[in-house]
């Protein structure tokens, strides 16, 4: 199969294209929904900063409800590559004309599909090299729904971000352990995880940290346990602060720390909230991507209120894209549209690989080095370090 570069990955190299691959954009995409503006054709994005729409707990409208739609589709427009990135980023582009200014494209052959996007192709430079380290930037890898993402974001983009000499700690904030199990390490079998960590004064950062097989990535593990911190936790003088406390001693030897969250907003999670400097939003492309945003979005204003005013969202990262299809490339354009330039350019498609990684026990970047899938996290690493 040919791998694509960066933001494009193989995505499914087996099984035939879904039977609306070719269809085009139904006209709903260019109706306005209740309370929102649609871009006009032609619009650009909205700015960083620029007033945007509110962003609701509802899913998009069903395809289905489309009427027959016009047979006008964007060129297909390849995402940055990963390969060697020109020195200063690109110049942001508009945002692709509405389905009304289209040509019509040619389809692009089956194996080499690129991403469709409405986001600027952003090349990023290589970071420059690091002679010392410290003190590490907290980002808490975020959404309270499963299976979008964090884990698999906090592996790579950690692997990634240590390929370029930055020192990375990954804290497994989870009690199902993923992270822990996604880098080979039985978590069971330790001694000392975050749980002991957060819950007894006799445990501290050094002890229950462990490195990995990928240099200058190491890993705070956890495992069910961790499931009973919530409720130990309850009675301790401001709990929400008990794991930016017990990190706190070893930020000064990191350059980035990446938190994993668990899929709720509980305790857990306002900890690493509490913790973090910014806030990184993996959101699948998929059909209830936005449901859901609307109250994290709330819980991190309650956190930058009351316990963390320096908390900011880092941005939001599209995962799980099939730019085969019209419905992903639809999720996507809402989510660009709704959040601006808070969405990374860079955008994580659907493949294979990420479960056989998991699998695997080691981060794409070394599984398979070469893949569309470990292109995509280090373009992302280069995105976020250029911001
Ligand atoms: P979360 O931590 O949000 O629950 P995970 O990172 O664990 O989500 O991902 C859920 C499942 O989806 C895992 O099996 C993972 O391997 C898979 N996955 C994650 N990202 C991708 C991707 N880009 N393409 C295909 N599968 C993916
Ligand atoms: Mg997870």
């Amino acid at each position: 199969m040919a791998r694509a570069g960066a933001g494009a990955p193989g995505g499914h190299a087996d099984g035939p294209l879904p039977r609306h691959a070719d269809r085009p954009l139904p006209r709903h995409a260019d109706r306005p929904l209740p309370g929102r503006t649609m871009p006009a054709p032609g619009r650009t994005i909205t700015a960083r900063g620029a007033p945007r729409a509110p962003v609701r707990d509802a899913p998009f409208p069903p395809v289905r409800d489309a009427p027959p739609p016009p047979v006008r589709r964007a060129a297909p427009a390849p995402l940055a590559r990963a390969a060697p990135a020109p020195a200063t980023r690109a110049a942001p582009a508009p945002v692709r004309p509405t389905a009304s200014a289209r040509p019509t494209p040619t389809p692009a052959p089956r194996g080499e599909q690129r991403a469709r996007s409405t986001r600027p192709v952003g090349a990023f430079p290589d970071p420059p090299p690091v002679r010392s380290h410290g003190p590490a930037r907290v980002l808490a890898v975020c959404n309270q729904k499963g299976g979008v993402g964090k884990t698999t974001t906090a592996i790579n983009l950690g692997a990634a971000l240590a390929e370029t000499g930055r020192r990375v700690l990954l804290v497994d904030l989870d009690p199902q352990g993923a992270l822990s199990v996604g880098l080979g390490i039985n978590a069971m079998e330790l001694e000392r995880t975050v749980y002991d960590l957060m819950t007894s004064r006799d445990a501290g950062v050094h002890d229950v940290r462990i490195s990995t097989e990928v240099a200058g990535l190491d890993l705070l593990p956890a495992n069910i346990d961790l499931s009973a911190a919530d409720v130990e936790l309850v009675g301790e003088v401001a709990r929400e602060h008990t794991l930016a406390r017990v990190l706190a001693p070893v930020l000064p030897e990191y350059d980035q720390v990446l938190i994993d969250c668990q899929p709720s907003l509980g305790p857990l999670t306002v900890n690493a909230l509490t913790a973090a400097h910014g806030v990184l939003v993996p959101l699948e492309c998929e059909y209830f991507a936005l449901r859901g945003v609307a109250l994290l979005m709330q819980t991190i204003e309650k956190v930058r209120e009351r316990l963390n005013p320096g908390l900011a969202v880092e941005g939001i990262l599209a995962t799980l894209y099939d730019g085969r299809t019209v419905h992903s490339r639809e999720v996507l354009a809402r989510v660009v549209e709704t959040f601006g330039d808070q969405v990374f350019a860079t955008v994580v498609q659907r493949t294979v690989r990420f479960p056989e990684t998991t699998v695997a026990g080691e981060p794409i970047t070394t599984y398979d080095s070469a893949s569309g899938g470990a292109a995509a996290y280090r373009q992302l690493a280069r995105e976020l370090l250029a911001r």
